[in-house]
This record gives C-alpha cells, structure tokens and sequence, in this order.
C-alpha cells in the first residue's frame, strides 16, 4: 500500500500524471504520452503486416449495442452511463435550487442513449454485423479507445479512464485461437525489446456476485483468457499489461456474425493497456526517459 501511493505520489511530482482530485482520473503530460504514442508505433510494427483494418470509435457508445452486450450481466459494478439534463425551465429552476442548497441534483438526470465504452472492442461486433457474412479470410481489426470502469483506486495502473488498444479477429476456431497465440509470443517479445521482464498466466474477468465465481472459474477452466503481467505497484501481484481473450463463438452468435459458408464466427480479441505499459517502463528505467537504457530508447524511438 505505502509503495502504490509512493509510485503515486512520484508520478505526481515529476508531472509525469495530473492529479485531479479523483483517484483514477489522471492528466497526463506530453513525455507521458510521448511514451504511449512510441510504444505503439512498436505495436504497429509488430501488427503492422498483418493487413487489420484500423477503426476508431469515441469513448461513448451506443446504449442499446451495450445493453444487447450482456455488460450489465457480467459487470454491472464496472459500467458508467452518460445522464443529462432534459427537463424543462422550470425543471431547471429546481435543479439551480438543489445545487446552491448542496442537495443531489444528479437526481433528476436522464439516461442518454450514450453509455461509456467499457472495452474498446464492444463497439465493433454490432458493427461488422451490420455489413453481412465476413469473407472466407475473416475479419482483422485495429482498436483504441479510452475505456470507462468505475474501480477507483490509489494504484496508478488501475484507473477509470484509460485507453486500450485492441486487435480482434473473427474467423474459425483454428484461425482465432492461431492470431490469439502469435499475439502472446509478440507480447512478450515486444516487451523483451523495451527491457521489461514479463510472465503469462491464465486469468479471468472479474465476473460480479456468486453466479459470477461459476462464470470466472469456468472461464479459467477452458483458458479463454491469459493475461501477461508486469510487476509495477507490487512484485507479488503483478499487473496485467496485455489480455489475451477467446470468446469461442459467444460473440458471433450473440451478434450473428456468420462466416462465408453460413457457419458462426468465433472470435478473439488482444488488448494492450497503454497507461499500464508507460507505467510499467517507468517503474523499471525511471521516471527520466532520457536515462533509460540505449536499448530501450532504441526500440521505442529509433
Ligand atoms: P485487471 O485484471 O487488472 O482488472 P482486466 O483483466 O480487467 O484487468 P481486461 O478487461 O482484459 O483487463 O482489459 C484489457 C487491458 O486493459 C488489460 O490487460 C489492462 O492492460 C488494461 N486495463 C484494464 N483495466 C484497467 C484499468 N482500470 N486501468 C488501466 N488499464 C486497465
Ligand atoms: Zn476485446
Ligand atoms: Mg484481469
């Protein structure tokens, strides 16, 4: 605990993230994402061959594809909506009223259609649904979004809003399963070559309540999901910079993504914690990037 708050309370102080009140809700300075736009050129180098179609979706989406998700299923404690204000104005009178007398005037908010992305992938399955069946070659995609999770934290590498960059891929199980294990050797040899020592392990989404236990080990038991980890706050519980997901044909059958010949698609997505990765360099070579090793600076910058 003294650690997290002291990494913290570092980054604080070099400017590197801006503090603003809310844990888990960071400003961050032009070297911080300075690093986060290197590291993934190095992801597109990496990917880059590999002919994914880039997209990229705001960080609200539409509120009936999440509702179809089944997020409020799996993580209802994680999710955030954007209400407004729609009332009339005498209805802005009272909620003037409620402000100055410091009652709740978040009461009388309306839920929009817009609700905060909670993954950068959610948007795409409706979308590539939209289009019809997917070609024999399947589908390959290129994300990022700023991701919402309500789970305030003193651990800098936990926050609320941070970006996720995500390859998803849809085709057959050999094909998804093939790009989901490429990823994982890439993964860690892309953090090889920023010196940063890593371990892959099988892990589980943090499923909500007692039928959640049932979903998380099942999860475990099939290994749909790996996770490669960094120490940063803590060396006995590293955190998870990449997650490396299998959805089988959940996805597709929720969605009705089909393949050429008819069949359901499965699917499986890869996704790289960008605050979690600049964090986790600069744990290890310090919060000086003119110090880091030639190596590092090299992969990165060239
Ligand atoms: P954790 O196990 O630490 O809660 P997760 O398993 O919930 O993470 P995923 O849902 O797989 O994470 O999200 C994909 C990636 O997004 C993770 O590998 C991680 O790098 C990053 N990520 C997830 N939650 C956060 C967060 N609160 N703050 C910063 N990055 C996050
Ligand atoms: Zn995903
Ligand atoms: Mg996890």
């Amino acid at each position: 605990m003294d650690m997290q708050t002291s990494f913290l309370d570092r980054l604080f102080e070099s400017g590197l993230l801006i503090d603003t009140g809310i844990d888990g809700l960071y400003g961050r300075s032009g070297q911080f994402e300075d690093v986060i736009a290197a590291f993934e050129r190095l992801i597109d180098t990496f990917g880059g061959a590999d002919g994914a179609e880039a997209m990229r979706f705001p960080p609200g989406m539409n509120r009936a594809f999440f509702e179809k998700s089944g997020y409020m299923k799996s993580f209802p404690q994680l999710a955030g909506t954007v209400h407004s204000f729609c009332g009339s104005e005498l209805d802005h009178v009272s909620l003037l009223q409620c402000m100055e007398v410091g009652e709740d005037w978040t009461k009388g908010q309306e839920a929009t259609d817009i609700v905060l992305t909670p993954a950068a992938c959610y948007p795409l399955y409706p979308t590539i649904a939209k289009r019809g069946n997917l070609p024999k070659t399947g589908g390959l995609f290129d994300l990022q979004s700023y991701c919402f999770r309500h789970e305030p934290s003193k651990d800098p590498a936990r926050q609320q809003l941070f970006r996720m960059r995500e390859y998803v891929c849809m085709g057959t199980e050999l094909h998804v399963t093939d790009f989901r294990q490429r990823w994982m050797d890439r993964g860690v040899e892309m953090m090889k070559a920023v010196g940063l020592e890593v371990t892959i392990d099988v892990a589980n989404d943090p499923f909500f309540g007692r039928a959640g236990k049932m979903l998380a080990n099942n999860q475990r038991d099939q290994n749909l999901k790996f996770e490669l980890l960094i120490p940063i706050t803590s060396a006995a519980n590293p955190t998870a910079c990449m997650s490396f997901n299998y959805h089988q044909d959940a996805f597709g059958t929720k969605w009705g993504l089909n393949l050429e010949d008819g069949t359901v698609a499965h699917t499986a997505c890869v996704g790289f914690g960008l605050e979690r990765i600049a964090l986790a360099l600069f744990h290890h070579h310090g919060l000086d990037v003119k110090q880091w090793p030639a190596s590092v600076r090299k992969a990165l910058w060239g």
